[in-house]
């Protein structure tokens, strides 16, 4: 049932407005009028106006009770008196503890795990415990190695951003110069060997860039992984965990999984155990996709701010196309010395056809297929909007004017329809 176009809410101390907008081509503002309130960690600035669009589930926080204002039709709109706030603010007291030890003594902060279900508030936890450290003047490090509904860079990647601000309420945090690695699928399983070594590889960099950043280092890294937690997803957990020498995990709404972790982790390994808010609201595969689409939409043509980007064609002749992973053969069949799981983690050179119409490709620093592709991080992406066999050459949307570097593409299997 849509709900009146105005609506007024006052709310208790530690109680929360939960509101989602639907119908297509929706706008909802929401504006403070009196008191304090937050935005998943973000303070809300009273008496002014932000808007959220159709797919937005979002709930305002208060610690200390307000006056919030909606306009616009809300699918649901309600306030709820019991919320996990509390515990996630004892959490992040207890990571803020650990940052003042790593200052005094020289170390590492804590390098936190997020951990749990489909749909039970893994981005949204990870987004609030980074604001609340940014807001205590911290500068932490946010992993994302969800390839699905991760919220930096594109769907079927895995990467890193330094947070130096709290996250915008409209646009989530600055994507300025995001530490990237292609993936090129939307679930690990799609390539699991391929997944792992890049986790590895992020790993290896936040390690030394922290190395040589001391606010960074004793602020630690936050990290959001993807909803996969039976059979290969735990163990892709496990081997996250061990790369990235995580000290803490936290572990939402789910017994199964806290039990199997505090089984299976080294002892100075802190399990915690975590409920999800009531609030979470779970997603169709539908929804799922539409996010992913919005996603690369965003990255083409910005949110609230808009970008505008390029659109050209590009010779057949001046591309190098790659995809990783050549079809899985048994052992027995592999040259000698070579073992099946390696040709999951090869580069196979990639002719431009009509294939590829739609697809992103990676844009790579990589110069050379021989150049550690998987090992490189990204500069950027393409979009393939147009394939021309005739003129041989293809349309490609790109957020940089041409020429296009001279260096590798890396093949997703993401697709974007652009309609803009
Ligand atoms: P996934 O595994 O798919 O990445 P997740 O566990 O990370 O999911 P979130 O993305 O954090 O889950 O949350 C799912 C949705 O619920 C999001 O749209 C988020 O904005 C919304 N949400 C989270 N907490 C609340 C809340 N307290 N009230 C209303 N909506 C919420």
């Amino acid at each position: 049932m849509t709900e009146v176009q105005l609506q007024e809410f006052k709310l208790d101390p530690d109680s929360e407005l939960r509101f989602e907008v639907e119908s297509k081509n929706e706008k909802v503002v929401l504006e403070v009028k009196s008191g304090y309130a937050e935005l998943f960690g973000t303070e809300l600035v009273k008496g002014k106006a932000y808007e959220f669009h159709t797919g937005a589930k979002v709930a305002v926080f208060t610690w200390h009770g307000c006056t919030v204002e909606l306009r616009g039709r809300t699918e649901v709109s309600y306030v709820a008196k019991e919320t996990p706030m509390v515990i996630y603010l004892n959490v992040h007291a207890a990571l803020e503890q650990q940052r003042v030890a790593a200052e005094q003594e020289g170390t590492r902060g804590p390098v936190t795990m997020v951990v749990g279900p489909g749909d039970v508030g893994k981005s949204t936890l990870v987004r609030i415990l980074l604001n609340y450290a940014v807001r205590m003047g911290r500068r932490p490090i946010y992993v994302d190695l969800d390839v699905g509904q991760g919220s930096i860079s594109v769907p079927g990647t895995i990467g890193a951003l330094l947070v130096e601000r709290p996250a915008s309420i409209e646009e989530g945090f600055s994507q300025q110069a995001p530490l990237v690695y292609h993936f090129g699928h939307k679930s690990p399983n799609d390539n699991l060997q391929l997944y792992n070594t890049i986790v590895s590889r992020l790993a290896e960099v936040i390690t030394e860039r922290i190395d040589s950043n001391k606010k960074a280092s004793t602020s630690g890294v936050i990290i959001n992984t993807c909803g996969w937690v039976k059979g290969p997803g735990y163990k892709v957990l496990t081997h996250a965990a061990q790369a990235f020498e995580v000290d803490v995990i936290l572990v939402l709404d789910n017994e199964r999984l806290y039990n199997e972790l505090k089984r299976d982790m080294p002892k100075f390994v802190k399990v915690v155990y975590l409920p999800k808010s009531g609030g979470v609201v779970e997603r169709t595969g539908g929804q799922r996709a539409e996010g992913r689409d919005a996603r690369v939409r965003e990255y083409f043509y910005g949110k609230r701010t808009p970008y505008y980007p390029h659109s050209f064609d590009v010779k057949f002749s001046d591309l190098n196309i790659y995809k990783v992973g050549a079809p899985s053969l048994p052992d027995s069949c592999m040259p000698l010395g070579m073992r099946a799981s390696d040709a999951l983690t090869r580069l196979v050179a990639v002719a431009p056809s009509p294939a590829l119409a739609h697809r992103l490709l990676a844009v790579s620093f990589a110069a050379g297929p021989e150049d550690h592709v998987l090992h490189s991080n990204l500069a950027g992406f393409l979009c393939v909007t147009a394939v021309d066999t005739e003129r041989q050459t293809m349309t490609v949307l790109s957020p940089q004017p041409r020429p296009l570097p001279n260096t590798v593409l890396l093949l997703s299997e993401m697709q974007y329809m652009d309609n803009h």
